[in-house]
C-alpha cells in the first residue's frame, strides 16, 4: 500500500498576492513542497476586497463613481494576468473576469436604482476578488508545473449569515466536498481553493466575514483531513504586539489555541479567530509564516503555550465605546449581569470586555463604537422598570476609546504581571478609564482614551518585552569629546548588554549642522558615514522627540558640546522626563534659577541630571562632594586648581622660561583654548567655582565670584596675535612675583576656592613647596576637601582633568550611573 502524503493547507493572504511578482513567489513556495498534497487558500489580491466593498457603499448613494473603481480593479486583474500567463491562457482568463465584472456591473447598477443595496449584493460582489486571484495562481501553477485545478469554495462550503460574518453548516458543506471530489476521482494533488466566499444553503453568495480566508483554510483544513495549516502574510509570525505599531515586537514562536485566539480576537489581525476554534476540534498546528522570508520558521500556534513567559503579546481594539450603568439597584440583585448581556445579545450586541466595580453598583463594559447607541437602547429598555423607579440612576456612553489587552496563559494568579502592566502605564502618563481580567486569566484588558492608544501599547510592550535598563540615546556635539565617547560605547555595548542587561542604544546623532535621526540603534562603527549619506539639517526639538520614544523604557540626551543654546535646552528635556548628562558648564552656572529647575526635575519626575565631567573631566569630584554632603559630613572648605591649562603653565613656570613664551609653547602643544585669554581670564575656573558652591547648598551666581584673571586689563580686547605679542611686557611682573615666592620656599598656583565663609573666589595664591598644590604633574587637576571629618589632614583628589579619552569615559561613567539608577546591577 502507498503511503498517503502528508495534506497541509497553504492559505496565502491578500498582501503575498499584491502584484505578478508576488504570484510567482508564492509559486515558489507551492512548488518548493512537492511531497504535500497542498490545499493553496487564497485571499483576494491586497486592497481589492476594500473595493469591491467601497464600489457597492458607492452604488448605492446613486454615485456612479463606482464604474472608476471597477475599471481600476478590472485592469489590475488583466495586467497581473498580462505580466504571468501565456497569450492563449491570459485570454481565456481575461474573458471570464470580463463575464464576471458584466454581473457585478449589472448589480451595481441596479444597487443605483434603487439607491440602496442587500446585503446578497455586497456578498456577491465582495466575493469576486478570491474567485479571480484563485483562477489566476491556478493558471500560473498550470502553465508552469502541469495540470492543476481550483476549487470555488462557492460551491461546496455551506453557510448561515450571521451578524459579523457566518456559521459553517458542517453536514451540508461535508456532502458537497465529498461530491466535489467524487466528480473529480479523488481530491487533486495540488488544489487551489477560494477562501472567504461560501454560499447559503439556499445558493445564495457569502463571505465568512472582513479577514476570513484566514477561516477558510481551517474550514478547509478540516473538510478535506489536512494535517497542518500555513498562513503565508506579509510578516515572520504572530508577533508580541502588532509591528506597525511597535517596531520592537518581537515574533513568538509558539502559541497555545486559546492564547492565540485571545491575541486575534483583541485584534491582532494577522489571524482570524474562528480559524483556530476550528483547528482546536481536529488538534491542527497553524503556522504563520512570511511569503517573503521563507525560510523563517514563523509561528507554531497548538495546544500548549510552549514557553514559560508569562506575557505573549499584546494587542488593541480601537473605536471602542465604554458603557456604565450604575446605581443602588446593581447591588447584590442577582441576575442583573445575565439579563444586561442577554438583551445585548438579543441586539447581537457584541461586548468586547466587563468591568465590574467591586462595590457592585456599577457595571461597565466595552463595544464597537457603532454599536454604542444600539447597546444604550437595549440597556434603556431592558431596565425599564429599574430606570423608573430610580434603582438605575445613570447609563453613560463614553466614545472614542480604545481597549488594550495583555495576554499570557502563564499570567495565572502571577500579581507581578499586572503590577508591571498598571505601572508602564502609569509612567507614560496614560489614564484608564476600565480594567477587566479575563475570566480565564489569560488576559488583562484596560480601555484608554484613543488618543493614548499607540503610548500606551508601546509602553505597555516596553515593560514586558525589553530589559529595564534599555535607554534610548542621543548625542549632541560629536566633535572630539562626542566622537571618543561613541568609540569607547562601541566597544562596551555587547557585554554591558550581556553581563548586565544594559541595552544602549544610541538612536540620534547631532553636529551643529546635521543630525542623524534612526529608529534602530546607530552601527557606532560607522555613524559618521551614516550621519554623511543620511543626515538631515540639524532641528533639536525634532531630535529630543525622537529620542524620547514611547517604545522605550528610558531616554537620554548627551550634550557634547559647549553650546549655551543647547544647554537652555536641559529644563524642558529633563522635565519632559528625559535624563540629561553633560560635560557641558553652561547650565549649571547659569541663573541659580535655571540651576534649580534642573535638579527639581528629578524629585518631580524623576529624571537625571548628571555632569561629573564639568568639574576636573573624570575625577570623582562632583560625586565625593555629593558623599560628603549626603552623609552629613560638613564642608569647610574647597579649594583647586580645576584648570589643566593653568595647572600646566604653572607647574613649569620655574624662572627657565619667561611666562609669556610658555603661554606661547602651551598653545602650540594644544594645551589652551585657540585664545589663550579664555583660559588666563579665569571663567572657566570660576565656573567650576560656582558648580562646587552650587552643589553644597551655596546661592552663588558666576558674578558673585571674587575674580582676580591673568589676563592684563590693557590686552582683554583685539585678535590673539596681538595679545600674544604684547604678553612679554608683563614677564617682568610675573617673574617677580615667582622670585618672592621661591624666596619664602613657595609656588605660585592659580586656584579657585569656596568656603563655608560664603565666599567664591578665583585668584593666583603661593603655596609652601611642602602643600599637595605644589607636587602636581603637567595638566593635572586637583581638589582638596576641608570638612569636619577630614579636618586635620583633607581628602585630595589629584589627576588629570582634560582631555578627550578621559573626559569621554567620565561621561560614559555618568550614563552607566544612571543605568544603575534604573535598576541595573552593576
Ligand atoms: P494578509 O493579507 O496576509 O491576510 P493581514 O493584513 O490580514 O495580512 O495580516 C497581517 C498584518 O497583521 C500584519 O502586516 C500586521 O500589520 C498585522 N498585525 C496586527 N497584530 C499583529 C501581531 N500581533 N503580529 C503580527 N502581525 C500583526
Ligand atoms: N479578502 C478578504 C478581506 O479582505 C478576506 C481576507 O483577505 O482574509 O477581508
Ligand atoms: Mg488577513
Amino acid at each position: 500500500m502507498s503511503e498517503q502524503p502528508a495534506c497541509v493547507v497553504h492559505k496565502f493572504g491578500g498582501t503575498s498576492l499584491a502584484d505578478a511578482a508576488c504570484f510567482r513567489l508564492v509559486a515558489k513556495i507551492v512548488a518548493a513542497r512537492p511531497e504535500q498534497r497542498r490545499l493553496i487558500v487564497v485571499s483576494a489580491m491586497a486592497g481589492v476586497t476594500d473595493q469591491l466593498v467601497r464600489a457597492v457603499h458607492v452604488a448605492g448613494k446613486r454615485d456612479l463613481g463606482y464604474r472608476d473603481i471597477m475599471a481600476t480593479v478590472g485592469a489590475r486583474h488583466r495586467q497581473t494576468i498580462a505580466e504571468l500567463l501565456s497569450a492563449e491562457a491570459a485570454n481565456q482568463l481575461c474573458d471570464a473576469v470580463t463575464r464576471d465584472l458584466e454581473i457585478i456591473e449589472e448589480v451595481l447598477h441596479v444597487t443605483t436604482v434603487l439607491r440602496g443595496y442587500s446585503r446578497n449584493g455586497l456578498e456577491l460582489v465582495s466575493g469576486y476578488g478570491e474567485v479571480w486571484s484563485a483562477q489566476i495562481l491556478a493558471a500560473l501553477l498550470r502553465q508552469e508545473y502541469g495540470d492543476i485545478d481550483w476549487l470555488d469554495a462557492r460551491d461546496v462550503l455551506t453557510v448561515t449569515r450571521t451578524d459579523t460574518g457566518a456559521d459553517v453548516m458542517w453536514p451540508e458543506s461535508r456532502a458537497r466536498a465529498e461530491a466535489w471530489v467524487a466528480q473529480r476521482s479523488g481530491l487533486p494533488r495540488t488544489l487551489v481553493i477560494t477562501g472567504f466566499v461560501a454560499s447559503t444553503d439556499e445558493g445564495l453568495a457569502a463571505t465568512l466575514g472582513r479577514n476570513g480566508s484566514d477561516f477558510s483554510a481551517s474550514i478547509f483544513g478540516t473538510l478535506f483531513d489536512a494535517q497542518e495549516i500555513h498562513i503565508w502574510t506579509d510578516v515572520d509570525g504572530v508577533m508580541s504586539a502588532n509591528p506597525r505599531l511597535v517596531t520592537e515586537a518581537v515574533t513568538l514562536p509558539t502559541l497555545s489555541y486559546d492564547e492565540a485566539i485571545e491575541l486575534a480576537y483583541f485584534g491582532a489581525k494577522v489571524i482570524h479567530p474562528a480559524t483556530i476554534s476550528t483547528a482546536v476540534e481536529r488538534n491542527l498546528p497553524i503556522f504563520i509564516r512570511n511569503t517573503f522570508r521563507s525560510d523563517h520558521p514563523g509561528t507554531r500556534i497548538q495546544q500548549k503555550s510552549g514557553a514559560t513567559d508569562q506575557v505573549k503579546g499584546l494587542a488593541t481594539i480601537e473605536s471602542v465605546a465604554l458603557i456604565n450603568v450604575e446605581g443602588i439597584g446593581m447591588i447584590g440583585v442577582r441576575g442583573i449581569a445575565e439579563r444586561l448581556f442577554g438583551a445585548l445579545r438579543d441586539e447581537s450586541v457584541q461586548v468586547l470586555m466587563i468591568s465590574q466595580g467591586s462595590s457592585g453598583n456599577s457595571i461597565c463594559f466595552g463595544v464597537a463604537s457603532a454599536q454604542a447607541d444600539q447597546a444604550r437602547n437595549a440597556v434603556e429598555r431592558a431596565f425599564f422598570a429599574e430606570r423608573l423607579h430610580g434603582q438605575i440612576r445613570r447609563i453613560d456612553v463614553t466614545k472614542g476609546c480604545s481597549i488594550l489587552a495583555v495576554v499570557g496563559e502563564g499570567m495565572a494568579g502571577k500579581p507581578g504581571v499586572a503590577a508591571k502592566f498598571f505601572s508602564a502605564l502609569g509612567k507614560a502618563g496614560v489614564s484608564l478609564r476600565a480594567i477587566a481580567q479575563g475570566l480565564s486569566e489569560r488576559n488583562i484588558s484596560v480601555a484608554v482614551d484613543a488618543a493614548d492608544t499607540q503610548r500606551a501599547l508601546r509602553a505597555a510592550h516596553a515593560g514586558f518585552y525589553l530589559s529595564k535598563q534599555t535607554v534610548s540615546i542621543g548625542v549632541v556635539g560629536v566633535g572630539s569629546i562626542g566622537s571618543t565617547l561613541l568609540r569607547q560605547l562601541s566597544h562596551r555595548l555587547r557585554s554591558l548588554k550581556q553581563e548586565f542587561d544594559i541595552d544602549l542604544r544610541v538612536r540620534a546623532l547631532a553636529s551643529s549642522g546635521r543630525m542623524l535621526l534612526s529608529d534602530h540603534p546607530i552601527d557606532l562603527e560607522q555613524w559618521r558615514a551614516e550621519l554623511d549619506a543620511r543626515g538631515e539639517p540639524t532641528d533639536l526639538t525634532r531630535f529630543a522627540a525622537h529620542v524620547y520614544d514611547d517604545q522605550l523604557p528610558h531616554a537620554v540626551l548627551i550634550d557634547c558640546t559647549a553650546s549655551q543654546e543647547v544647554s537652555e535646552l536641559y529644563g524642558t528635556w529633563l522635565e519632559r522626563g528625559v535624563h540629561v548628562i553633560t560635560p557641558n558648564k553652561r547650565a549649571n552656572t547659569s541663573s541659580l534659577e535655571y540651576y534649580r529647575r534642573l535638579r527639581q526635575a528629578n524629585r518631580t519626575v524623576g529624571a537625571h541630571y548628571l555632569y561629573e565631567t564639568t568639574v576636573g573631566a573624570a575625577l570623582p569630584i562632583i560625586q565625593t562632594l555629593r558623599d560628603l554632603v549626603q552623609t552629613g559630613d560638613e564642608i569647610v572648605e574647597i579649594e583647586g586648581i580645576l584648570s589643566g591649562t593653568l595647572s600646566y603653565l604653572f607647574n613649569s613656570f620655574d624662572g627657565k622660561r619667561s611666562f609669556s613664551s610658555l603661554v606661547t609653547q602651551a598653545r602650540e602643544l594644544g594645551y589652551t583654548e585657540p585664545d589663550p585669554r579664555d583660559d588666563l581670564s579665569g571663567t572657566d575656573v570660576a565656573r567650576k567655582v560656582v558648580i562646587l558652591a552650587r552643589e553644597i547648598g551655596m546661592t552663588v551666581e558666576l558674578a558673585d565670584v571674587a575674580l582676580e584673571g591673568l589676563v592684563p586689563k590693557e590686552l582683554t580686547k583685539g585678535p590673539v596675535s596681538e595679545f600674544l605679542a604684547e604678553l612679554p611686557k608683563y614677564d617682568a611682573h610675573m617673574e617677580q612675583l615667582r622670585r618672592e615666592a621661591e624666596a619664602k620656599a613657595e609656588v605660585l598656583r592659580f586656584v579657585g576656592r569656596v568656603g563655608r565663609d560664603g565666599n567664591a573666589s578665583v585668584a593666583l595664591r603661593r603655596y609652601p613647596i611642602t602643600h599637595p598644590f605644589a607636587r602636581i604633574q603637567l595638566t593635572d587637576n586637583i581638589v582638596l576637601f576641608r570638612t569636619t571629618r577630614y579636618n586635620e589632614n583633607p581628602l585630595v583628589v589629584q589627576g588629570p582633568g582634560a582631555g578627550r579619552e578621559v573626559t569621554a569615559a567620565g561621561v560614559f561613567a555618568d550614563l552607566l550611573r544612571l543605568a544603575s539608577y534604573l535598576g541595573a546591577s552593576l
